[in-house]
């Protein structure tokens, strides 16, 4: 009875800390891109301006984006952005400092974060508490 005990602790462990079971692959695809053009748009919008916009919107512009569409997490409730910080990447953003990420977690509990150098990648709510308090 005991082993049974310490798998379920271990099973759960597992769950808790891992982003690579997903319920619909597509979707998270989706996400993962969106917010990697994101940040693609976030990157070009820092080199021509010499700063981040004051929100997420700044990077609709004609040579930019032209599809706000992809600031919309495919899992998020009908009308929500990513949320954006770069208002606050002005002061010499670290190398890992997260731009903008998905203000409502996934049904996995995950979230996909991009970075100023416009890298995805999915967090559990633990690591991106961490990521945030990130310099
Ligand atoms: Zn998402």
């Amino acid at each position: 009875m005991k082993w049974k005990r310490a798998l379920s602790i271990l099973a759960i462990g597992v769950t808790l800390t891992s982003c690579h079971k997903t319920a619909d692959p597509a979707l998270e695809k989706k996400c993962h891109d969106q917010l990697g053009k994101v940040g693609v748009y976030l990157a070009l919008y820092e080199a021509k301006y010499h700063g981040y916009p004051t929100e997420l919107g700044g990077i609709e512009k004609p040579d930019m984006c032209t599809d706000m569409s992809i600031c919309h997490c495919p899992f998020a409730p009908a009308g929500e952005k990513y949320a954006y910080r770069g208002e606050k990447a002005g002061a010499g953003p670290g190398y890992d400092f997260i731009v903008a990420y998905d203000a409502t977690p996934h049904p996995d509990g995950c979230r996909h974060v991009v970075d100023v150098k416009s890298r995805v990648r999915k967090v559990t709510e633990a690591e991106f508490q961490k990521a945030l308090e990130a310099k």
